[in-house]
């Protein structure tokens, strides 16, 4: 189902009492708000099980930010997604470009770890995006789209509906370098055609694109506004309750 959403990716950021004190923040914060966004914070693991007891009080839901691509067994430091299931999280961010970056995950280990989500009733959120010089030289749309098919394309209609896709620019994350509102819809239009070919017109309308990449209390309602947007995926500006919060209520 399409719904409008904005999700908080923490990173490896905080320390417990920090992280504790800033869901407090958050909750505090939506109180008065009139956004009809689903809101989601990513923690780190260490601190899931803390923020889905302070969530269940509060109007907002968990994800996490990493799964491993296997069931269950010797897979030394891995979090299983039936784990993350037991322990009240709805969400989790696949593919994120940090993930492909530093530990050189594969279309294909987020095609497996998309899988494993899904069938643990985990919403994932799959995030998707060129580097700059993809983009420099008019390969963006070409990258995208291989990603989306090597690690979507096998999944069925009912499935693929349950996938949130984040567009992330790389060279917007965490760079305070935004894309424009053209050059994010133009993609997110994109992306919402190439999962119409290979689907329906019906899964592509309802299927829901967030933005990622230095979205901020500023820019966030120029973004929302444009028709292929459903909201963002936040890194540096989920840190603090009040921007996070203005982010939510840019609808
Ligand atoms: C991210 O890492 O998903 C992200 C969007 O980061 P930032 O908002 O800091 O650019």
């Amino acid at each position: 189902m399409r719904i409008k959403l904005v999700a908080g990716n923490w990173k490896m950021n905080k320390s417990f009492s920090e992280a504790e004190e800033l869901l407090f923040d958050i909750s505090e914060e939506l109180q008065n708000n009139k956004s009809k966004a689903e809101v989601v914070i990513c923690p780190p693991y260490l601190y899931l099980e803390m923020a889905t007891d302070i969530a269940a009080e509060n109007d907002f839901a968990i994800g996490a930010q990493n799964v491993s691509n296997f069931e269950k067994g010797a897979y030394t430091g891995e979090i299983s997604a039936g784990m993350l299931h037991k322990m009240d999280v709805s969400y989790c961010i696949v593919g994120h470009s940090e993930r492909r970056q530093y530990f050189n995950e594969t279309n294909q280990v987020i095609a497996e770890k998309v899988k494993q989500l899904i069938s643990n009733d985990i919403t994932p959120i799959f995030c998707c995006g060129e580097k700059l010089e993809d983009r420099e030289s008019g390969k963006h749309f070409e990258v995208v789209k291989s990603q989306i098919k090597e690690a979507l394309f096998d999944l069925e209609s009912d499935k693929i509906s349950s996938v949130i896709i984040a567009y992330e620019p790389v060279w917007a994350i965490g760079t305070g370098k935004t894309a424009t509102p053209e050059q994010a819809q133009e993609m997110h239009e994109f992306i919402r055609n190439t999962i119409k070919d290979k689907f329906t017109q019906k899964v592509s309308d309802n299927i829901t694109i967030l933005y990622g990449g230095s979205c901020n209390a500023k820019n966030a309602k120029e973004l929302f506004a444009c028709k292929d947007i459903d909201g963002g995926l936040i890194g540096g500006a989920s840190l603090v309750a009040e921007d996070f919060v203005k982010i939510v209520n840019s609808f």
